[in-house]
C-alpha cells in the first residue's frame, strides 16, 4: 500500500506520528516535495480564492501527490487535538474541499480527529483504517502507541532549539549543523505550518539567522509555562495554536534576553487577524513586527523589513533608547 501525506498544514506537527503508524502497519509512506513556487502556484490555481495561503499550499502538495500512483491519500478531518480546544474550522472541511476541487484524487483516508470530548471516535476510525490495511485490533493499537511515542520524540528534538521542520529531518535520521549563535535574540511566532515551511515563509527562519540572530520558537519554551501564561488572559483562547502563541508572546515579552518579537501572519487567515493584533498588544517594552505574507509576497520586501528590524534592535542596544517606547 502506498499512502501519501502532503507536506503542508499539520504535517509539521504530526508527520512522525502518522508516518510511524502507517509504516508499522506495513504501508509505504510517500510525501510531496518541500514547498516551492510551483507548489504555491498549483495550489492557488486549484483552491477557492477565499482560502488562506497555507490551505492553498496544501492543495499544491495534494496536486503533486496525485501523480504519484498512490493507493490512498491521508487527509484527516481535524476538529480538535486536545480537550476543550479547537483547530481552525478550515481543517474540518479539507477532505470535502479536496474531493470537490482536485481532479484525479486518490481514495482518501479522512479519519476524524476530534479530541474535544473523548478519543472514542478517533480510536474507532484508527481501527477501521488498520483493518483496511489487514491488521488486527491489538496490532493497530500497538502501532498507534508507538506512533505517539515517536511524535513525542520529535517534539523533544524541537525543544532543543530546532524548528519543527528541522526536528522532523533529524527524527528521520538526517544530521543538521546547529545554527550559529547571533548577537541578537528574536522571538518568532505564528502558525507552525506557515512558519516552519521554508518555501511558504520564504525562508524566514534562515533569513533571521543569516542576519546574526538567535531564533526562539514556541517549541523551545516550556510547554507547561506557556499554558500557565496563556491562562492569565481574561478570556480563554479556544484555538489550540492561538492559545499557545499567546502564552508564548506573554512569556517572551518577560524574558530579557529576547530583543524583539516577530509574528508571521498569512493573508486570508481569520485567527491571525485576531491573534496577531493581541500579540502586538501583549508585547510591551519590546519592539514587535507583524509580517503578513500571501502568494504574491516577494523575498526582497521581506528581507528589507527584517534588516530594518534588526538594525533598529542593534541601535536600541548601542544608544540608550530605552526611554523611548518600542513603537517609536
Ligand atoms: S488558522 Fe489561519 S492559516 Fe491556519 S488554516 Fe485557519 S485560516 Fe488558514
Amino acid at each position: 500500500m502506498r499512502i501519501g501525506i502532503p507536506y503542508g498544514l499539520f504535517y509539521f506537527y504530526y508527520y512522525p506520528l502518522w508516518k510511524t503508524f502507517f509504516s508499522d502497519l506495513g504501508a509505504e509512506v510517500i510525501t510531496s516535495s518541500p514547498t516551492c513556487r510551483l507548489t504555491v502556484d498549483a495550489g492557488s490555481a486549484l483552491a477557492v480564492d477565499e482560502a488562506c495561503l497555507p490551505v492553498k499550499v496544501y492543495y499544491g502538495h495534494v496536486r503533486e501527490l496525485c501523480s504519484q500512483d498512490l493507493d490512498y491519500l491521508f487527509a484527516p478531518r481535524l476538529v480538535s487535538v486536545e480537550p476543550r480546544s479547537y483547530i481552525c474550522p478550515k481543517f474540518m472541511g479539507i477532505p470535502d474541499m479536496l474531493r470537490a476541487q482536485v481532479p484525479g484524487l486518490p481514495q482518501l483516508i479522512d479519519i476524524t480527529v476530534d479530541l474535544s470530548r473523548s478519543d472514542r471516535y478517533l480510536q474507532q476510525d484508527l481501527i477501521k483504517v488498520g483493518r483496511m490495511l489487514g491488521y488486527k485490533k491489538s496490532a493497530i493499537q500497538e502501532a498507534f502507541q508507538h506512533a505517539l511515542e515517536e511524535n513525542r520524540r520529535c517534539i523533544q528534538i524541537a525543544s532543543q532549539g530546532w524548528s519543527m521542520a528541522e526536528a522532523i529531518k533529524i527524527w528521520d535520521g538526517n544530521l543538521l549543523e546547529p545554527p550559529e549563535a547571533g548577537d541578537l535574540s528574536i522571538g518568532l511566532l505564528g502558525h507552525g505550518y506557515s512558519l516552519y515551511d521554508e518555501g511558504l515563509s520564504m525562508g524566514l527562519i534562515s533569513k533571521i539567522r543569516q542576519l546574526g540572530c538567535k531564533v526562539h520558537l514556541l517549541e523551545s519554551l516550556d510547554a507547561e509555562r506557556i499554558e500557565m501564561e496563556a491562562a492569565t488572559m481574561p478570556k480563554r483562547v479556544f484555538w489550540t495554536l492561538g492559545r499557545k502563541i499567546m502564552g508564548g508572546v506573554i512569556n517572551m515579552n518577560k524574558r530579557e534576553e529576547i530583543d524583539g518579537i516577530i509574528y508571521l501572519a498569512c493573508f486570508g487567515c481569520g485567527p491571525d487577524s485576531m491573534i496577531g493584533e493581541m500579540a502586538e498588544r501583549y508585547t510591551t517594552g519590546k519592539p514587535f513586527m507583524l509580517l503578513t505574507i500571501d502568494e504574491h509576497s516577494g523575498e526582497a520586501g521581506m528581507m528589507t523589513r527584517l534588516e530594518a528590524f534588526c538594525d533598529m534592535l542593534r541601535r536600541r542596544r548601542r544608544v540608550d533608547e530605552s526611554q523611548f517606547p518600542a513603537y517609536g
